[in-house]
């Protein structure tokens, strides 16, 4: 998989994109991270990325000439291969505008040979860069921020721990909140059946006890079906405290759906929400 972001801050990313599972995956080759600087695509004396907005208005405006220069230069397929499909690459426009990134949209991407991110500053973009040059809009969440790199990072982020044999373990990036995978066949706590959709369940660790604070007895116990049962239990209980959106009644088996029933009473007794 290969990143190539487009920014005025290619700094920005020396820090974040050089820890943990993204810099393994990078040294083990299997991500690529490019950061391409807009300005070394401006021809003029002072680099000039930005102008003022036509109609008038507040700020400055990201123009279309040094974005199109830089991503044409990358040498992208089409985009209506991009958009119909044939060519396995996107170039994403990080915007506030766009369609909200989750994990199923990483799942998506990550599937992907090639993924361009171009990160809007100031008031934002030439329209024109998302009408002919990216393929999509992404945001990645309901507020503002002051450029697209931080939305940028974490798409990297996100994909990468999708790209297979960046996880250590591939089990986990399937149990994971959001994840609405296949049930792995195994038995046992280790291979817990996938969230479907909810939210993870609690982890816990040493030491048992921690400030009067002890691990729930359960999972001490090495009941491995008592511990599947209670995992999924907690899932459903924090989905529905926090998350009540992420709920899809219908594909939850009988079981989820009576223990969801005993969980609200339980919520209506203790008068949470
Ligand atoms: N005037 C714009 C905001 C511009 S913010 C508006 O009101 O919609 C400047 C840049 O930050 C944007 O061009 C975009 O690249 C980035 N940005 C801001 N918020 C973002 C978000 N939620 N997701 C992704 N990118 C974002």
């Amino acid at each position: 998989m290969k990143f190539e972001i487009v920014t005025i801050f290619p700094d920005f990313f020396r820090g974040p994109l050089d820890y943990g599972i993204v810099r393994k995956a990078r040294e083990a080759g299997l991500i690529e991270i490019l950061v391409h600087d807009l300005r070394e695509f401006t021809t003029d004396r002072h680099r000039t990325v930005d102008d003022r907005p036509f109609g008038g208005g507040e700020g400055m405006v990201l123009k279309p000439e040094p974005l199109f220069k830089c991503v044409e230069s990358l040498g992208v397929p089409s985009r209506e291969a991009r958009l119909n499909g044939t060519a396995r690459e996107s170039v994403v426009l990080l915007s506030p505008q766009g369609a909200m990134f989750n994990q199923q949209l990483a799942h998506e991407l990550a599937g992907l040979e090639r993924i361009v991110m171009i990160c809007g500053r100031y008031e934002g973009i030439d329209e024109r860069v998302s009408e002919a040059l990216a393929d999509r809009e992404v945001s990645i969440g309901d507020y503002v921020l002051s450029g697209g790199e931080l939305g940028a990072a974490v798409i990297v982020d996100t994909v990468t721990r999708l790209v297979p044999g960046a996880l250590g373990n591939e089990a986990s990036a399937q149990q994971e909140s959001f994840t609405a995978a296949q049930k792995t066949a195994a038995e046992g706590p280790d291979s817990t059946c996938s969230s479907e959709g909810l939210l993870d369940y609690p982890h816990y660790t040493r030491p048992a006890e921690f400030r009067g604070m002890a691990v729930p007895e359960i999972l001490m116990g090495g009941n491995h079906d008592q511990i599947r049962k209670w995992r999924r239990r907690k899932s459903l209980e924090k989905t529905l405290r926090n998350r009540p959106d992420l709920l899809c009644r219908e594909a939850l088996s009988e079981a989820d759906r009576k223990l969801l029933v005993e969980l609200e009473v339980e919520f209506e007794k203790k008068g949470i929400r």
